[in-house]
């Protein structure tokens, strides 16, 4: 089986095999290269690492991590990209498929069994659909985690990246940023994938943090005073959060941003991830 990673390649198995493209799972391919050999460097994955992947669809970039890793495990949704994937890897026997819903799977359980509890990395060209759920999933299931090494859509990539003061700021920034650290190592165009997506895509490492930079009394508690006040953007912080279910009064946040001596008009956009620690601290009591 000749290496994937180039159009002719890609369309020569496409071909043999009449698959047909399935837009509901987000199925645009690498074609680039360049591309796949800057995730596998910056992933940084050696021969100790057991590799998850995410959808590995034709079994592209699986070639590239079977050849640096000790063990992938990839799992893939597709039934029908399932015959393929044992030919494109028939060459590895350090690959596992597992032919089901990422969302569905126990991945703690795959780390325990497959690398004795150790952290594990991921890497993936995720399906853009679900980009969200599988990051908080994989971050909240407590899976022992080294790095998150993705191909996201550019504009989400960037919400994971900034801090406050900037339109693309929300709750996905803060959850990511509390924790990993988020760095985006490259943009990738639409050109680089089969078929073309409509946006642009870049790929981020999410280098977990042994422990989060802030500390709070209640971390569900955090997350839900973080989504309350990005519920209501426009709103300040004290009407957006009064509003919401967290039954928190009006004086009381007041009086919250009085000791952290914020003023009683900010909104939720203008504060760090430490000042929301803090906050979040004040009011669980
Ligand atoms: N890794 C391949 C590549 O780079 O060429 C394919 C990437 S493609 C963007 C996303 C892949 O994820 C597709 O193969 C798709 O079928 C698969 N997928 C979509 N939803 C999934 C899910 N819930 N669980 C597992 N795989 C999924």
């Amino acid at each position: 089986m000749a290496t994937l990673g180039n159009p002719t390649n890609t369309i020569e198995v496409l071909q043999k095999y009449h698959f047909n493209f399935q837009k509901k799972y987000g199925q645009n391919f690498l074609i680039d290269t360049h591309i796949l050999e800057k995730i596998i460097k910056e992933s940084g994955i050696t021969e100790h690492d057991l590799v998850l992947e995410i959808g590995p669809g034709i079994g592209t970039m699986t070639q590239y991590l079977a050849e640096n890793a000790r063990e992938v495990v990839a799992v893939e949704i597709d039934k029908n990209l399932i015959p393929i994937l044992n030919d494109t890897l028939s060459a590895y026997d350090n690959v596992t498929v597992l032919n089901e819903d990422i969302l569905k799977v126990d991945i703690p359980k795959i780390a325990e069994e497959r690398n004795q509890g150790k952290p594990i990395k991921v890497v993936a060209n995720l399906p853009y659909y679900i980009t969200t759920p599988i990051i908080m999933g994989l971050f909240e299931s407590h899976v022992p985690l080294d790095s998150i090494t993705i191909m996201v859509q550019k504009e989400v990539a960037d919400r994971m990246q900034v801090g406050p003061g900037t339109k693309d700021y929300g709750a996905l920034s803060l959850a990511v940023q509390y924790y990993a650290k988020p760095e985006i190592v490259a943009n990738v165009p639409p050109g680089c994938f089969m078929p073309r997506p409509k946006v642009g895509s870049a790929v981020i490492k999410l280098s977990r943090y042994e422990k989060p930079p802030v500390s709070v009394k209640d971390e569900s508690f955090l997350f839900a005073l973080i989504r309350a006040s990005f519920n209501q953007r426009r709103k300040t912080l004290v009407n957006g959060l009064a509003n919401g279910s967290l039954n928190i009064t009006k004086e009381q946040i007041i009086e919250a941003l009085c000791i952290m001596n914020l003023s009683s008009t900010i909104r939720g956009e203008a504060l760090t991830l430490d000042q929301f620690a803090e906050l979040s601290n004040i009011l669980y009591s």
